[in-house]
């Protein structure tokens, strides 16, 4: 059969390998770690560096097409691949997203709104920063993700501190935004430029990393749902994005909506569609990039997916890991338990998530009650 490429060997590429083989492909992963969730499972593992010159040349002349799994890729690895396949997304889109300066200025230029900020280069750009960008959140630009490289700040003081912490990285310096909920719209687009909307999901995050995802009509008000499908739309347009998108946004309290940042692939808020709709988003990552159409994003039915996070492998006071109770989240109709393989768990690593399906929302969540209460997840329904 034919072969796909991907770069980056974590989650997010196990279960592209897992969807692409049951499309009927042969995966290539691309993964420094000997270890990796993706390359355990990969038809092919290239255990090298994302930027090793023979280990992309072996990966073009093996596939027929090429994505990522990470938004930190260089983004001059996919522009080399690019030279001899098929690569999606492009490596000038991903450049955009993995800057936040570009990137926040790349959403208000598709006709998004942002939350207030400045970019910080320099110590300078926080003296001139406008009063009411505090109390705010100053981010690395580049490398942040579950919520590290980040620090509230409620002053100037605090503010120019935290810069000296990150060693006077670029930062972005936003206005800590009066938040009512967040949510998420995943996408895919293809070469063809035909998009495919999943429905979106509201989404909770403790401690900077995602909890909690819950995806059902009746959640969103139907014009705000309108507005984030639009606005990740125009976005994707403007990148001319080929493969699966993710926008977050925030909804304010006055009702408003904002985009907090872009991932440019299949994103944790979109697990829930490897259940609850009618294809995956990691489907849609492997028939985007193949040139194939797209799949049916259809909701099967309502669904609270809750993240399965190290912590969970070590009983309060307890320093030793044990393994959470599988079968007791399995006895529970509805539970669908997705486990990344990941030899180690450790505190706030990503090591499941377990989709729990419903015939109504409250009985999704009534049943994902059930399944926090046996691994020990903090859950409100
Ligand atoms: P991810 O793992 O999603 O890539 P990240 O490290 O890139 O996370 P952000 O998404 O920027 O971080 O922020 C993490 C969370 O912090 C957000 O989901 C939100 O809950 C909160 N947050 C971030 N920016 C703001 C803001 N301007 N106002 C209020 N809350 C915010
Ligand atoms: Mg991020
Ligand atoms: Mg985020």
């Amino acid at each position: 059969g034919d072969w796909l490429g991907i770069l980056g060997g974590g989650q997010l590429g196990r279960m592209f390998c897992h969807a692409a083989q049951s499309l009927g492909y042969k995966v290539a992963v691309l993964d420094p770690d000997e270890h990796s969730p993706a390359g355990a499972v990969a038809d092919l593992h290239i255990q090298a560096g994302y930027q090793d010159e023979a280990a992309l040349a072996r990966l073009s002349e093996r596939c027929k097409a090429i994505t990522t799994e990470f938004e930190n890729v260089p983004a001059l690895s996919l522009e080399t691949l690019a030279d001899n396949v098929r690569v999606s997304p492009a490596g000038a889109a991903v450049a955009i997203v993995q800057d936040r300066i570009q990137e926040k200025a790349f959403i208000r230029k598709a006709g998004v709104p942002v939350a207030p900020y400045v970019a910080v280069r320099q110590s300078e750009d926080i003296v001139t920063a406008p009063d009411t960008l505090f109390p705010g959140i100053l981010k690395v630009a580049r490398l942040g993700y579950d919520g590290k490289g980040q620090a509230r700040v409620s002053s100037r003081a605090e503010a120019m501190a935290a810069f000296e912490g990150f060693q006077q990285a670029e930062c972005v310096l936003e206005a800590m935004l009066p938040l009512a909920s967040e949510l998420s719209v995943i996408l895919a687009r293809g070469y063809d430029g035909k998009v495919a909307l999943f429905p979106s999901a509201q989404n909770e995050h403790r401690d900077g990393i995602l909890a909690v995802s819950t995806v059902d009509d009746s959640l969103l008000d139907a014009s705000l749902a309108g507005q984030a499908a639009d606005a990740a739309v125009s976005i994707a347009q403007a990148l001319e994005y080929v493969g699966v998108l993710c926008v977050e946004f925030f909804v304010l309290r006055d009702g408003s909506l904002v985009a907090n940042e872009i991932a440019p692939r299949p994103h944790n808020s979109g697990h829930f569609t490897m259940n609850a709709s009618a294809s995956s988003q990691f489907e849609q990552q492997a028939r985007a990039m193949a040139g194939l159409p797209l799949g049916n994003t259809d909701s099967l039915c309502p669904v609270v997916m809750l993240n399965l996070l190290g912590d969970l492998w070590f009983a309060e006071n307890s320093g030793t890991a044990r393994e959470p109770d599988w079968a007791g989240v399995l006895a529970i109709p509805g539970a669908k338990l997705h486990l990344y393989g990941k030899a180690q768990a450790r505190p706030g690593r990503k090591m499941g998530h377990v989709n729990v399906l419903g015939a109504t929302l409250a009985e999704a969540r009534v049943r994902a009650q059930q399944v926090a209460q046996i691994l020990g997840i903090e859950f409100r329904p």
